[in-house]
């Protein structure tokens, strides 16, 4: 996604979780480790963004208490208190003065219902919906997407990822031209992505 925005002529700040992708080219990229830190760095960099593209898997969830230490197994059972993670997209997409805003879904059942709901609840410009599970989706080089806005949606049938993100960034330009006006050109994309 970053580099299909990129290759559209926009500024791209990639801030990017953990993965074993080479860093693309041609843009900034930060390095974080934590939905924490995801979400400090989103916010310090998306005030200027005209795009904010939320492609990350990010934790829901993250434990309560770090050990510093080993944990010694001594119990049979064990349970880790977790607490919710703040909610990046729907943060940004909450600010007073909002980037045009497009968060992704991977539903395993329900996917357009669950989708909507989730572009509703939001507060998104776009959605971007895929099935996974039974080897759809991760780890894969293809997929199929169906991308779905307030009154409108459009199917993408399985291609190339690399090919599918140029189609749905396109998408994202056109819409984001018909909200912002014909004439506004997008300054500056902000693209969260773990993988
Ligand atoms: O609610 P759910 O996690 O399924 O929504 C997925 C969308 O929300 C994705 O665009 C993902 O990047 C974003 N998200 C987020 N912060 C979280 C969890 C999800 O920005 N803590």
């Amino acid at each position: 996604m970053a580099r299909a925005v990129a290759a559209q002529g926009a500024e791209v700040i990639l801030i990017s979780g953990p993965v074993n992708l080479p860093p693309p080219t041609g843009m900034r990229v930060v390095n974080v480790i934590t939905a924490e830190e995801m979400f400090d760095a989103t916010h310090e960099h998306v005030g200027n963004a005209d795009i904010f593209i939320a492609a990350a898997a990010v934790a829901d969830y993250r434990p309560t208490r770090v050990a510093p230490q080993k944990l010694k197994k001594r119990k049979e059972t064990s349970t880790i208190e977790l607490v919710r993670c703040p909610d990046i997209l729907a943060s940004v997409a909450a600010l007073k003065v909002a980037p045009f805003t497009v968060g992704f879904a991977a539903e395993t059942q329900n996917l357009e219902d669950y989708a909507r709901l989730k572009l509703e609840e939001k507060k998104l410009d776009m959605i971007v919906a895929n099935r996974v599970g039974d080897g759809l989706g991760f780890d894969l080089d293809e997929n199929a997407v169906t991308v779905l806005w307030s009154n409108g949606r459009q199917e993408f049938s399985a291609a190339a990822k690399t090919d599918l993100a140029r189609s749905v960034v396109d998408l994202i330009a056109r819409n984001f031209q018909a909200a912002r006006g014909a004439d506004t050109e997008p300054r500056l994309t902000v693209l969260s992505s773990l993988d």
